[in-house]
Parts: C-alpha cells; sequence; structure tokens
C-alpha cells in the first residue's frame, strides 16, 4: 500500500452492509477502515429495532462464507417454509413452497440488531484487516487522479485509492459523489412489531393485501411473529399511539384470528417507506453499496439480500482488478460491478414498486386486476417456479422470464418506414 493512504478502502457507515463489505474484503486481503457517525459502543449490542429480515439462498452463502452466518444465535434464524398472498376478503390464496422445489425453506428470517450484531464481530474478528471509527461523521468529500479523501466533522482528513458508501438510502456521501438518485415517496409508514400467538405458524408467511393497507405476518422462531402493518403515513400515528392490547387485537382481526389469540411480544417501530435508486452505483475512486445503492419497499424483502449481493460482486471485481496489477480505484472494476448489480436489481426493483402500486390502489379496476393477477399467477407455474426459485436462489428471477417470455413471442412484422429500405 502507498504510505501517502491511511488504508486501502475507506467504508462510510458501519450498517449491516458497510460491515459486512469490510469482512469480504479482508477476506480477499484487501484493508480497510470503515468510519461511522455513531459512538462504536452503539454497535456492538444493537438495540431491537423491529425489523425481521427475509434472507434468501444467495444471501446465507454469502453469509456463510464470511463466517457470519455462524455468529446469528441459532435458536433467531426461522425457516420461511411457504407464503401465502392473498388480496382483499378474496379465498383465493396465492401459495409459494419450498419443498415444491426440493428446499427445506424458501428462506430465513432472523432479527436486524442480530445481523448487525454478527457483523460487527465479523469486523472486530478481522482487526488485522479493518479499522473501525466510531464518531467519524463524513462531512465532505474530495476525488483526484491519485486518492478520494474524505473529511470528518471533527476535522480529520483521510485517504484511500476508493472509498465505498454504505451511509443508508438517504445518503449524504452519494450527493457529494455528485450521484443522483430515483426517490419514490410511497406515502405509507410501515409499523412493525413482534407478536406472540397461541397457535403453531408452521413456518407460513402471509402477505395480506387488505383494503387501504397491507399486512404481513412472517414467521418468527417459537410462537412468535412479526407484523408488518403497512399503512397511510396519516394514519400511522393512530396505530403507534394505541395501548398494546387494543393494536394486538387489531392485528388479530386483520388477520382473521388465523394464529389464535394474539399478544404484543415486542416494541412497535414506524418506517416511513421511500425506495431510492441511485443512477449509477460507481464514480471515479467511488462506490456505492447496500441502501446508499438500492434502497427497497419491504414488501418483496430485498434491501439487505441486494446489499450482500453487490458486495459480492464489489469484491469480486476488486480482487479482479488487482490481480490484473490495477488499483483499487479502477475504472473498469467499478463499471463492471455497477454494471452488474444494476442487471440484478433493477428488474426487482422496478418490479416491487408495480406490485406496490397496484396492491396499495383501492380504485375498483385495481381490485379487480389483483383478482385477476392471483388467478393468473395461479394457473402459470412457471411464474410462481420462478419467484421460488430467485428465492431460493435456485433459477432465474420472475422478471427474468417475463423478458425471455416476451422476447420469445414471434417478432411483429416492422412497419416499412422502419424497415430503413426507403
Ligand atoms: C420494515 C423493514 C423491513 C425490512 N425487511 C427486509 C427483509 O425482509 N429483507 C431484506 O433483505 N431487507 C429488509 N429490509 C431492508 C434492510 O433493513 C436494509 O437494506 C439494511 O438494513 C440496510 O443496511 P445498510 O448498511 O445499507 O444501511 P443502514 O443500516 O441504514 O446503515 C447506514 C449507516 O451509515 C451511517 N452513516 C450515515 N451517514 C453517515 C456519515 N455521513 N458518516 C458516517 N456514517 C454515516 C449510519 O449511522 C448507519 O450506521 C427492511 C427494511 C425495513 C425498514
Amino acid at each position: 500500500m502507498n504510505a501517502s493512504y491511511d488504508t486501502e478502502v475507506l467504508i462510510v457507515g458501519a450498517g449491516p452492509a458497510g460491515l459486512a463489505l469490510a469482512c469480504s474484503l479482508a477476506d480477499a486481503g484487501i484493508r480497510s477502515m470503515v468510519l461511522e457517525q455513531a459512538p462504536l459502543a452503539t454497535l456492538v449490542d444493537p438495540p431491537e429495532d423491529g425489523r425481521d429480515i427475509a434472507l434468501t439462498h444467495r444471501a446465507r452463502r454469502v453469509m456463510t462464507t464470511l463466517g457470519l452466518w455462524e455468529r446469528l444465535p441459532a435458536d433467531e434464524v426461522a425457516p420461511l417454509k411457504k407464503a401465502h398472498v392473498t388480496s382483499g376478503t378474496s379465498p383465493l390464496v396465492l401459495p409459494f413452497d419450498a419443498q415444491e422445489e426440493g428446499h427445506d425453506a424458501l428462506g430465513w428470517l432472523v432479527p436486524n440488531h442480530r445481523i448487525r450484531a454478527a457483523c460487527y464481530a465479523g469486523a472486530q474478528a478481522r482487526a488485522q484487516w479493518i479499522t473501525l471509527q466510531g464518531d467519524a461523521r463524513v462531512t465532505a468529500l474530495h476525488r483526484d487522479s491519485e486518492r478520494a479523501t474524505v473529511t470528518l466533522a471533527d476535522g480529520r482528513v483521510l485517504s484511500a485509492p476508493l472509498v465505498v458508501a454504505a451511509d443508508s438510502r438517504f445518503s449524504s456521501v452519494r450527493k457529494m459523489a455528485g450521484i443522483g438518485a430515483r426517490m419514490l415517496d410511497f406515502g405509507r409508514t410501515a409499523i412493525v412489531c413482534r407478536m406472540q400467538h397461541e397457535l403453531d405458524h408452521e413456518g407460513v408467511a402471509h402477505e395480506c393485501f387488505l383494503r387501504g393497507h397491507t399486512l404481513a405476518i412472517l414467521p418468527m422462531a417459537g410462537h412468535q411473529a412479526s407484523a408488518v402493518w403497512t399503512v397511510s403515513t396519516d394514519g400511522a400515528e393512530a396505530l403507534m399511539q394505541m395501548n398494546e392490547a387494543d393494536f394486538a387485537q387489531a392485528v388479530d382481526k386483520e388477520f382473521g384470528h388465523r394464529l389464535g389469540e394474539m399478544k404484543t411480544a415486542g416494541q412497535r417501530h414506524a418506517y416511513p417507506l421511500v425506495a431510492v435508486y441511485a443512477q449509477r452505483f460507481w464514480a471515479a475512486r467511488f462506490a456505492l453499496i447496500g441502501d446508499a445503492a438500492v434502497g427497497m419497499h419491504p414488501v418483496t424483502a430485498h434491501g439487505y439480500n441486494f446489499g450482500l449481493y453487490g458486495i459480492e460482486t464489489l469484491t469480486r471485481e476488486l480482487v479482479a482488478a488487482r490481480q490484473a496489477g490495477r488499483d483499487l480505484g479502477d475504472v473498469l472494476a467499478l463499471q463492471a460491478y455497477s454494471r452488474e448489480h444494476q442487471r440484478v436489481t433493477l428488474p426487482i426493483y422496478m418490479g416491487t414498486n408495480a406490485i406496490v402500486k397496484l396492491f396499495t390502489n383501492d380504485q375498483p379496476a385495481a381490485h379487480v386486476l389483483r383478482g385477476a393477477i392471483l388467478r393468473v399467477s395461479r394457473h402459470l407455474p412457471p411464474l410462481k417456479t420462478a419467484i421460488t426459485r430467485q428465492l431460493t436462489g435456485s433459477g432465474k428471477s420472475p422478471f427474468d422470464v417475463v423478458r425471455e417470455g416476451l422476447a420469445a413471442l414471434p417478432a411483429l412484422p416492422r412497419p416499412p418506414f422502419l424497415s430503413g429500405r426507403h
């Protein structure tokens, strides 16, 4: 490493994406420094934040390779065996079943604070490769042909061949790098709360699109489930203000009492829903990762999964650059990462937003269309299989299937004025 650098990669943000990237780079022999605005003490044992994260097979594989999966408390990792999607009061159910694809689980649900603690412990265990800096808020970024430099709120200046921003979907460092982002404010808030219930959930997740709101019931370890109730932002306050018994009763009623009596088993947390997609994931000596690159609506449970996929891709490209004798700020490597991460994430990002718009639209026409989509999907095994395979990481994404299906349609004759022979 050139002596004038402070490290090889400066990572801004010690969330689960920034920390897992540091672990991945360390295992590839690349030194990093993680800059986090919060004090480090808050990262050792992060408080419960109500988010329960559904992880795919690929995400599990990445975490296992990094030794992070084994750091999760085994009794808090819950297999997701089936998923049922319903619309309104229609009895139609769109079912997804892991066993149909020969798997034990579609994915796994893990409390977010356990993932964050595992990532932090993983980074600490690689102290020779990773320097963790708390109380280190990045306030400025400067890049030239030689280096990327950040300035911290306390005036310190640090430099490296590459800066990676993992500083959340509202990333300020992304702006400092001159990268814009599409933002979609859904005007909705997700209220999340851990629930205790009477009956066995049998590992089944339920996504219920109801009039004016959606309710997801996600199976956690034991007789517990994570309730995710998404309402318009002006209606969220009323749900947050309810006393515990009234809130539990409301969830139970909306869910049709299918798991017997319900009680709250944790605090309620409110998350205003804004989806974000950066214009690109790279600039000179700079890359975006995690929510700073792609901030998803949680309904398709992809946010952190995408973070892990991006980490895998970026590490691979940086290692290839180094092996080819190029430096870590290499434009070709960063472009290759950006292209690949966009290829994987953009169709699912667009598809998720389209699903949210359709399934939260209370117009009668949208209601009819929803019913039709559930009916068609039930009888369209390739689409169902594609969604299941996408979760289990054993095949193409549903969007690839649709895209390929459209591409396979016979080409329409081109109008003569487009044929170029005139
Ligand atoms: C209700 C809900 C449910 C979800 N469910 C799922 C799911 O089922 N599956 C899934 O895959 N994902 C899910 N997600 C998404 C997942 O939680 C996020 O993708 C993930 O936590 C993002 O991690 P991150 O490290 O990119 O960002 P963050 O966790 O936001 O971390 C960013 C870090 O950067 C730090 N920072 C910010 N600015 C600066 C600065 N200037 N200088 C230094 N540090 C800075 C912050 O303090 C923070 O520590 C869900 C999200 C929500 C809200």
